[in-house]
């Protein structure tokens, strides 16, 4: 049994989403595409679940953020791809992949061939057994990366309403389902090795303004440990978590977000891995021609910075599932694909957007005792990055622009001066 497809994307998440329509505006013909996913549900915006779908009231459910509302666009419904003469399959899992041969077999026993496959399968939640905790399957522990994910976080939210939660890692996951916990009147304590918040962008002083903020909502923060074991009623409900230091933290629930693991393993031997991604080329194209790979799942060159790198963000995710199109149906008029990294992040009324590298020295600037400061990043003499809090959109785009720019700095008390300023007047 099988079906015969010119262009398959596999997986079916922001990527896929962004490729088909990408795909139907340079003119794919009907029954040319499928997309195949694990999900039972066509494409949607994946950062709304820790955001618009945990809100208590009004909260964001499908199908409103379907691809590509993310970008102000058409909203692709199913109804959508089967205009398109696009199809479907849902909720089915590809178990092996034939570089060699062009073939995909499903779980469900189908084998689908390509003539190009575009690889989107995105990451899976690290769990918490790879760090030799047990205990992620209990009642009451949750995790987010999916639709099904988040269903159950909002189940467990409302039995918990006035209870405790403890959040267990202080990346994205921790500090986006945090501010949601407390949205939900539930009682905050984020736990989580370093000694700031989102270590891995935030420098300690913008990590304090932010912590502090979410110390004046209720949060507590217990820095620089990590749980050892949870504690389990006679339902093996969760009731409590232990840390290494010794504490025991009493908890209705648990959300767990401790770093992603993309998800490679289908091609794993059959095509080249570099930063635990699938290498890609500027035109997204992988050691075999006949496969592309976009999204979470890509180690890509980042022309502006001379490496590869794999980016973990919505904003990529699209722009490379649309230049892997392009590359796809024009190859000719397509050049090398060109990024400027870009991430944000919203909780509360807060918002910020970074771009760049956050690599070299660090410049502040702006008020970090009101509601709008940043950060330039300036490595070799240059600035390689641009973080803002509070900005306006103009002033967004001055800090890509300038981050784009790369302009040579000679003084950087200078800088810290000018402030933003500095990108505002370039
Ligand atoms: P995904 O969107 O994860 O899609 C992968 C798809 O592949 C899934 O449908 C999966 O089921 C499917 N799949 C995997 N393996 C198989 C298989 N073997 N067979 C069939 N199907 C398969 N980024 C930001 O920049 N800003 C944000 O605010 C933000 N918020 C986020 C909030 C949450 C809760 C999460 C989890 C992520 C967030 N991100 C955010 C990150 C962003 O969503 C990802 O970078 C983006 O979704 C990556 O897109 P992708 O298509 O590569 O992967
Ligand atoms: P992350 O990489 O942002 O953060 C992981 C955190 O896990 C680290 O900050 C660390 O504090 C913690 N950690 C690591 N090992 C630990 C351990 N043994 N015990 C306790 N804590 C530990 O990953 P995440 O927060 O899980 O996010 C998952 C993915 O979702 C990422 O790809 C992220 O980019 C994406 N996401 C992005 C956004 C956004 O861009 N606004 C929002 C939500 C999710």
């Amino acid at each position: 049994m099988g079906r015969a497809f010119v262009y398959v994307i596999l997986g079916g998440g922001v990527a896929a989403g962004y490729a088909a329509h990408e795909f139907v505006k340079r003119g794919v013909s009907h029954g040319e595409l499928c997309i195949i996913s694990e999900e039972p549900v066509a494409p949607y915006e994946r950062p709304a679940l820790s955001k618009g779908y945990l809100l208590p009231e009004d909260p964001a459910r499908l199908p409103a953020f379907h691809c590509c509302v993310g970008t102000n666009e058409e909203r692709l419904t199913p109804k959508w791809y089967k205009e398109h003469g696009i199809e479907l399959v849902l909720g089915t899992r590809v178990k092996s992949a034939d570089v060699r041969r062009k073939t995909l077999l499903t779980a469900t026993g189908e084998t689908i061939t390509y003539k190009i496959l575009i690889v989107a399968t995105g990451a899976r939640a690290l769990k918490l057994e790879e760090f030799g905790v047990s205990g992620s399957d209990a009642d009451g522990v949750c995790y987010l990366r999916d639709l099904a994910d988040a269903n159950r976080l909002v189940n467990v939210m409302q039995s918990s309403s006035g209870g405790n939660a403890v959040v267990i890692g202080g990346g994205y996951i921790g500090m986006e389902c945090a501010a949601s916990l407390v949205i939900n009147n539930i009682n905050v304590t984020m736990v989580f090795p370093e000694a700031h918040c989102m270590a891995r962008l935030f420098t300690p002083k913008i990590a304090s303004y932010y912590e502090e903020f979410y110390k004046s909502k209720g949060v507590q923060f217990v820095k620089g440990t990590v749980l050892t074991s949870f504690d389990f009623d006679s339902d093996q409900k969760v009731t409590a978590v232990n840390l290494r230091d010794g504490t025991k933290l009493p908890a209705d629930m648990v959300i767990v977000g401790i770093g992603i693991r993309p998800n490679t393993s289908l091609f794993e031997g059959q095509l080249t891995l570099e930063k635990g991604g699938i290498k890609v080329n500027g035109r997204m194209q992988s050691s075999n021609n006949s496969v592309y790979a976009v999204g979470d799942v890509a180690t890509f060159p980042v022309k502006i910075f001379s490496e590869t790198r794999r980016l973990e963000h919505v904003d990529f995710a699209r722009k490379a599932a649309r230049h892997a199109v392009a590359a796809i149906m024009e190859p000719e008029k397509t050049t090398e694909f060109d990024y400027l990294p870009f991430f944000y992040s919203r909780v509360f009324t807060l918002s910020w957007q970074f771009y760049g590298d956050n690599t070299g020295d660090v410049v502040h600037f702006g008020d970090f005792s009101g509601n709008r400061f940043g950060a330039y990043w300036v490595n070799k003499g240059q600035v390689v990055g641009s973080f803002l809090e509070g900005g306006t959109k103009e002033e967004y785009e001055a800090i890509a622009k300038i981050t784009r720019l790369k302009p040579a700095i000679e003084d950087l008390v200078d800088l810290e001066k000018q402030g933003l300023g500095f990108a505002l007047t370039l």
